[in-house]
């Protein structure tokens, strides 16, 4: 098995720039999520280590080895795309087998192989069948385990699992979590769905317009967002925003806009930040609407309720201050509010994040 490395390595289609330097080292064995929204580059990148795409700049190295000028089929790698591309007149033990047949393995060692993938995905029963007898999970896990065979240094992985109803997905993808711990074959997997980013990844690359917005782990990208992008981004319902000034009272750092004073319970160096127009975060479940206990440091705002959507285990209540928009997450059993009146929210100054304004570059 390898790690895989990509240095300076950039994307461009007619002078427009799909990838823009992009520099990453992935650990042997790693589950690594590229995330973004559509078009940010993350399947030009995933390409580009397939070799289906060459890259305008930069190395790629799998390994010790420098892949960079590497046919597709020289940088043992595994590709699982979603359309899954089964060949439809084989049936599922000849679009396993087929790989291995190019590669002139022998008989006996491909029909090994081909039974225990077939094993670990559970599918030893339809190996029969052909593809249009298959469901769409079933399909899935074939072309999973088009890749198993192989036994590559490298999974790498373009939504997979998007053509899948969402009952489906969510359990394909524990599945592919589990199969990929066991396996232990370094995975780069490609979404825009933040869910399956954070739930998948050992580490998560955050990308908007050819550029990485962030690099880390589901819980540094979730608690410690680099950026105004990356916190809107990831979770759901996503972080609040407010829009304001910082100013010093009382040898303090003071959060204020229309109607919302937050003493920020810090001492910034405005002169140094040469900027006070600031957006402040924080997460819907680090609002309450209840005087929490004495061990979390709060500001009270007085706010108008204005919807509760009810989803069973928790409550989220749409809050406006001041023509702002504040979101608070009640999990069960918190004491219930009502629509139309006014009620305090508190915001855990633990967990408040502050972003510039101009650039979106976090501040606190
Ligand atoms: P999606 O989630 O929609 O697949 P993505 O994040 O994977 O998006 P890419 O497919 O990598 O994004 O595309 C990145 C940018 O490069 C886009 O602006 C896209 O239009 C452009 N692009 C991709 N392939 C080509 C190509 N062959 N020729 C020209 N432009 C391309």
């Amino acid at each position: 098995m390898a790690g895989v490395k990509l240095e300076g390595v950039a994307k461009h289609f007619k002078g427009a720039v799909a990838v823009a330097e992009f520099n990453l080292d992935i650990k042997d064995g790693e589950f690594l999520v590229l995330v973004g929204p559509s078009g940010c580059g993350k399947s030009t990148t995933l390409r580009m280590v397939a070799g289906l795409e060459e890259p305008t700049y930069g190395r790629i190295m799998i390994g010790n080895k420098d892949v960079t000028k590497l046919e597709p089929k020289d940088r043992d790698i595994a590709m699982v795309f979603q359309d899954y591309a089964l060949y439809p007149h084989m049936n599922v033990y000849h679009n396993l087998a087929f790989g291995l047949k190019l590669r002139k393995m022998p008989k006996n060692e491909i029909e090994e192989r081909v039974k225990m993938a077939a094993e670990i995905l559970s599918i030893s029963h339809l190996l029969e069948r052909y593809p249009r007898q298959l469901s769409g999970g079933q399909r899935q896990r074939v072309a999973l385990g088009r890749a198993i065979v192989r036994n590559p240094q490298v999974f790498l992985m373009d939504e997979p699992l998007s053509n899948l109803d969402a009952k489906l997905r969510v359990q394909m993808r524990a599945e592919l979590v589990k199969l990929q711990r066991r396996l232990k074959t370094t995975t780069i997997y490609v979404t825009h769905d933040q869910t399956e980013a954070m739930t998948m990844g050992d580490r998560i690359v955050v990308m908007k317009d050819g550029h990485i917005q962030q690099v880390g782990t589901p819980e540094e990208i979730y608690h410690e967002p680099a950026n105004l992008f990356v916190a809107d981004f990831v979770g759901s319902p996503s972080m609040n925003f407010l829009e304001g000034e910082l100013c010093t009272e009382e040898g303090c750092t003071w959060f204020k806009a229309q109607g919302i004073r937050v003493n920020l319970r810090n001492n910034l160096n405005l002169a140094e930040l040469n900027e006070n127009k600031v957006v402040l975060g924080i997460r819907p479940e680090d609002v309450y609407l209840h005087r929490p206990f004495q061990d979390k440091v709060c500001e009270e705002l007085l706010c108008q309720t204005e919807l509760i959507e009810d989803l069973g285990s928790e409550k989220i209540v749409f809050l406006k201050i001041e023509g702002q928009e504040l979101q608070a997450r009640l999990r069960d059993g918190a004491a219930p509010v009502t629509v139309g009146g006014n009620t305090p929210a508190y915001l855990n100054l633990n967990k408040v994040h502050l972003f510039r304004k101009s650039t979106g570059k976090k501040i606190l």
